[in-house]
């Protein structure tokens, strides 16, 4: 009981109660921003759950997409967290959440959203190699972390406008193996305008793979 009391995880965004298994009580769980209404399945916006005219009139290069949580708060702040250093542990918390939502089996490849070399210097970690790890640990031979290399260093996309963040993408990949007929998934942490994703599915098609689809924690929702 002492033990119980002196070692038991608080929960990470009340402190209030107990962290469950994940790190969070079974309240503040509940009260992610998760996201449940039906959504176009290639773009993950908001829809009548049918494919959106946005996608039904300029189809992005992937598939399909899998998002978990809308990227508002308390996820933003967490994410934040996350990424600059601050909560490692999130990547574990997220990657096993996703891990509901999606199978490894579905695919023959999970590749993480590159990183530039400078900027895992500046950062430490990849956040979605992270997330990527644990969606695939009990089918590690689907992580495939050496066939695509990020080789452009861009500015980070969330200080630009969409139409600079498709330039500012373009051609920042590419591709060392065939990839000819692979179903593969790509794992990054925050989807906004898709720019990014839709340039690295491009660079695997144009690789040869079959079809590509997005596994994000978390969408970016138009206000
Ligand atoms: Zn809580
Ligand atoms: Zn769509």
């Amino acid at each position: 009981m002492l033990f119980d009391r002196l070692f038991k995880q608080r929960c990470l965004l009340c402190a209030a109660n107990d962290g469950g298994r994940l790190g969070l009580c079974d309240a503040c769980y509940k009260d992610l921003p998760w996201h449940n209404a039906p959504q176009c399945p290639q773009c993950g916006l908001s829809s009548n759950g049918l494919v959106c005219g946005s996608c039904l009139n300029s189809p992005p290069d992937f598939d399909a997409t899998h998002s978990l949580l809308t990227y508002d708060f308390p996820l933003d702040a967490m994410m934040q967290r996350y990424k600059y250093g601050s909560m490692l542990n999130l990547g574990h918390i997220f990657g096993e959440m996703l891990s509901n939502k999606i199978n490894p089996s579905s695919v023959d490849l999970v590749i993480a959203m590159p990183m530039h070399p400078t900027r895992l210097k500046e950062r430490g970690f990849n956040q979605a190699l992270e997330i990527a790890k644990i969606i695939t640990k009990n089918k590690p031979e689907k992580l495939d972390y050496l066939s695509v290399q990020r080789l452009k260093l861009t500015p980070p996309q969330a200080s630009l406008p969409l139409k600079e963040r498709v330039r500012n993408i373009k051609g920042a990949f590419t591709v060392s193996n065939h990839l000819n007929g692979k179903r593969i998934a790509i794992v990054d942490d925050v989807m906004t305008t898709g720019a990014s994703l839709n340039e690295l599915a491009k660079t695997l098609k144009q690789a040869g793979a079959a079809h590509v689809e997005c596994w994000v924690v978390a969408r970016t929702l138009p206000k």
